[in-house]
C-alpha cells in the first residue's frame, strides 16, 4: 500500500462526508416545506428554501465534479448551521404557540444530521450546530435550560471521545502503514543483493543500468570475469571452502574498482563490473587491478599432487555502443572465452581480439 493509497482514502472519506452532510440538509429542508397537514405552521420558510437550493446545487456539483481541490467541508456545515438557525427563529416567531420542546426537536435534528455526516471533522461538527445551539439558548430565554443543556452536552461529550479513539486508531493505522512501507523497501533492496557476497544480483544489476544508461551519456564497459578451474577448487577443498573462496574474491573486486561501478554476481562463480564513464584504457587499468588483486589473496589451489598455484580470475571486457548492454556482454565473453583459451589468469579487451573473433561495432548493433 502507498502513502499515496492511503490520502486518497482520506480525500475520498472528506468528499463522502460533504455529499452525506449536503444530502441530508436537502432531506430535512425538503421535510420542512412540504405541508403536512396543510395547517398555518407549514407555511414554506425562506431559509428552509435557501438550505434546500444551496445543499441540492452543492450536492450536484459534487456528484460532477470527482476530485475535490478545495476544503469546502467547513465553509459549507458553517453557511448551513446559520441558516438553519434562522430558520429555528423564524419559525418560532411566526407560530405563536410553539413550546420549548419545538426548540428542542430542532436542535435535535441538526445534531443528529451533524453525527451522522460529520463525526469524524470536530470542526465542522461544531461550526453546523453551533449557530443553532445558541440560537435556540437564546430565543428559548432560560426556560428549559438544563433540558437544552443535557441535549447539547451529552452529544457532544460522546462525540468528542469518539473522534479522539477515532484519531487514536488513525495515528496507529498510519504509523503500521509507515512502517510497512520501509519494510517493502528494505525487502526490495535485499532481493537485489547476493547473500552469499553481497554484490548485486542481476536484478539488481537491471535495476542500476537502467538508470545508468538513461542518465549517463559517456562511454561504459562490461567487464565479465571468471574464476579459474573453480571446479577443481571444489572438488578439492568442499563446497564451504568454495563460498568463501567466492565471498574473497568478491571483496577483492569490490575493492579494485570505483565506489561508481556497478559490480554484480552475474552467475556462480562469473560477475559482471559495469564501468561508467571510463575509457578503454582506464577501462583496462582497473580490471588489470582486479586480476593482480584476486592474485595477490593467494588463496592457495592445488590441482593434484604436482601443480599447485592460487586462485585467479580471467576476464574479458567491451564496450557498450549505443546502450546495447546484451551486445556488449556477449562482446565481453566472447573476450573471455579466448582469454580462457590462452592459458587463463588474463584479460582480454573485445577490440583487441583477432578478426576472426570479432564482430565489427557496427554489425554489433
Ligand atoms: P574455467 O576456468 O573454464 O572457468 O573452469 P571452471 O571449473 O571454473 O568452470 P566450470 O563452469 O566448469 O565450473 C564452475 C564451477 O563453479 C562449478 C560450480 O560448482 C562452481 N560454483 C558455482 N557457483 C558456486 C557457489 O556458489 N559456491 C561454490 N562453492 N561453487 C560454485
Ligand atoms: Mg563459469
Ligand atoms: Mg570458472
Amino acid at each position: 500500500m502507498k502513502i499515496e493509497s492511503y490520502d486518497a482514502l482520506k480525500h475520498s472519506k472528506y468528499r463522502l462526508s460533504l455529499m452525506l452532510l449536503l444530502f441530508l440538509n436537502v432531506a430535512a429542508s425538503l421535510f420542512c416545506l412540504v405541508p403536512m397537514s396543510g395547517e398555518a405552521e407549514n407555511e414554506i420558510t425562506l431559509p428552509a428554501l435557501f438550505v434546500a437550493f444551496f445543499s441540492a446545487i452543492s450536492l450536484t456539483s459534487c456528484l460532477i465534479k470527482t476530485k475535490l481541490k478545495l476544503p469546502l467541508l467547513n465553509p459549507v456545515a458553517l453557511i448551513l448551521g446559520l441558516l438553519w438557525a434562522w430558520h429555528i427563529n423564524y419559525r418560532y416567531h411566526a407560530v405563536i404557540y410553539f413550546d420549548g420542546s419545538f426548540l428542542i426537536i430542532s436542535l435535535l435534528s441538526i445534531f443528529f444530521i451533524s453525527a451522522i455526516a460529520l463525526s469524524d471533522y470536530l470542526v465542522a461538527f461544531c461550526l453546523h450546530i453551533a449557530p443553532p445551539v445558541l440560537t435556540v439558548l437564546w430565543l428559548d430565554d432560560g426556560e428549559h435550560f438544563v433540558m437544552i443543556l443535557l441535549t447539547i452536552a451529552l452529544p457532544l461529550i460522546g462525540f468528542s471521545l469518539q473522534h479522539l479513539m477515532r484519531r487514536r486508531a488513525d495515528r496507529f493505522t498510519l504509523r503500521l502503514m509507515y512502517q510497512l512501507y520501509e519494510e517493502k523497501e528494505t525487502f526490495s533492496d535485499l532481493s537485489m543483493l547476493d547473500p552469499l557476497t553481497g554484490l548485486y544480483n542481476r536484478r539488481g544489476l537491471k535495476n542500476r543500468l537502467d538508470n545508468i544508461l538513461n542518465n549517463h551519456t559517456g562511454s561504459h564497459y562490461v567487464l565479465l570475469l571468471d574464476i579459474d578451474h573453480f571446479k577443481a577448487y571444489n572438488d578439492n577443498y568442499g563446497h564451504a571452502m568454495g563460498d568463501q573462496a567466492l565471498a574473497r574474491v568478491s571483496v577483492a573486486i569490490r575493492d579494485a574498482v570505483r565506489s561508481r561501478d556497478v559490480v554484480t554476481r552475474y552467475g556462480g562463480e562469473e560477475f559482471l563490473v559495469l564501468m561508467t564513464n571510463v575509457n578503454a584504457s582506464i577501462a583496462m587499468k582497473l580490471a588489470e587491478r582486479i586480476r593482480k588483486y584476486v592474485v595477490d589473496l593467494e588463496i592457495p589451489h592445488r590441482f593434484n599432487e604436482r601443480v599447485s598455484t592460487h586462485v585467479t580470475i580471467s576476464a574479458g571486457i567491451a564496450p557498450i555502443y549505443d546502450n546495447e548492454f546484451e551486445q556488449a556482454v556477449a562482446n565481453a565473453d566472447r573476450a573471455l572465452y579466448v582469454a580462457k583459451s590462452q592459458g587463463r589468469n588474463t584479460i582480454l579487451a573485445w577490440e583487441d581480439l583477432p578478426k576472426a573473433n570479432v564482430i565489427s561495432s557496427s554489425e554489433a548493433h
